[in-house]
């Protein structure tokens, strides 16, 4: 198996070759041709198997085809538990779309807002976030998630294990209902598969 068969473009070939990548993890194998169809995605996936490149690969592949072309409104979605995985999904997202046209945003509380605010104003196609701070982006009137065509939860337990399902309800409320979703969770428990339930629409479950 190699990268050329899953269906990148040369852009991200490129760059994951840059990266001494030359055979995709099983994850990968399996969540890129997924996506790729536009399927909504519940992945099992611990850290370190490749999950990150893994959602960040077809995500940038699929947004060379969004309809929209301009960078005004952000298009995809990627929340996270923690500030530090933000920032690395962050770094993911700049290194495998080096030679591709997207801008993106990286929103994390602990930290001022008005650079945050500043920098989306300019506009951006690709935001990761943690939920508190996009909230209050939101509530500020910072931040217009009307045209987001993406949704990626990553360690989505973790984020109910720090509490954060309501402001993850409050984000999911105010998103466009046409999009296609993608749950990635080291575990799966009751609330994981509630919280999926409501999410995703007719999944391909994908385990590693
Ligand atoms: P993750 O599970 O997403 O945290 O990734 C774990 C590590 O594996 C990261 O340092 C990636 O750079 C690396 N990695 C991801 N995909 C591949 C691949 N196909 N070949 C080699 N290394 C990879």
């Amino acid at each position: 198996m190699s990268f050329s068969k899953l269906g990148l473009c040369s852009e991200i070939l490129r760059a994951i070759k840059e990266e001494g990548y030359t055979t995709p993890t099983p994850i990968q194998a399996q969540s890129i041709p997924v996506i790729l169809s536009k399927k909504d995605v519940l992945a099992g996936a611990q850290t370190g198997t490749g999950k990150t490149a893994g959602f960040t690969l077809p995500l940038l592949q699929r947004l060379t085809k969004s309809t929209s072309k301009d960078s005004k409104y952000p298009k995809a979605l990627i929340l996270t538990p923690t500030r530090e995985l933000a920032a690395q999904v962050a770094q993911s997202v700049e290194t495998y779309g080096k030679y591709l046209p997207f801008k993106s945003a990286v929103i994390f509380g602990g930290v001022g807002i008005n650079p945050q605010k500043a920098l989306l104003k300019k506009g951006v196609d690709i935001i990761i976030a943690t939920p508190g701070r996009l909230i209050d982006l939101i509530s500020q009137d910072s931040l217009n998630l009307s045209k987001i065509e993406f949704l990626i939860l990553d360690e989505a337990d973790r984020m109910l294990d720090m509490g954060f399902i309501n402001d993850i309800k409050k984000i999911l409320a105010i998103l466009p209902k046409q999009r296609q979703n993608l749950l990635f969770s080291a575990t799966f428990s009751t609330e994981i598969k509630k919280l999926a339930d409501g999410l995703l629409k007719s999944p391909i479950l994908i385990e590693v």
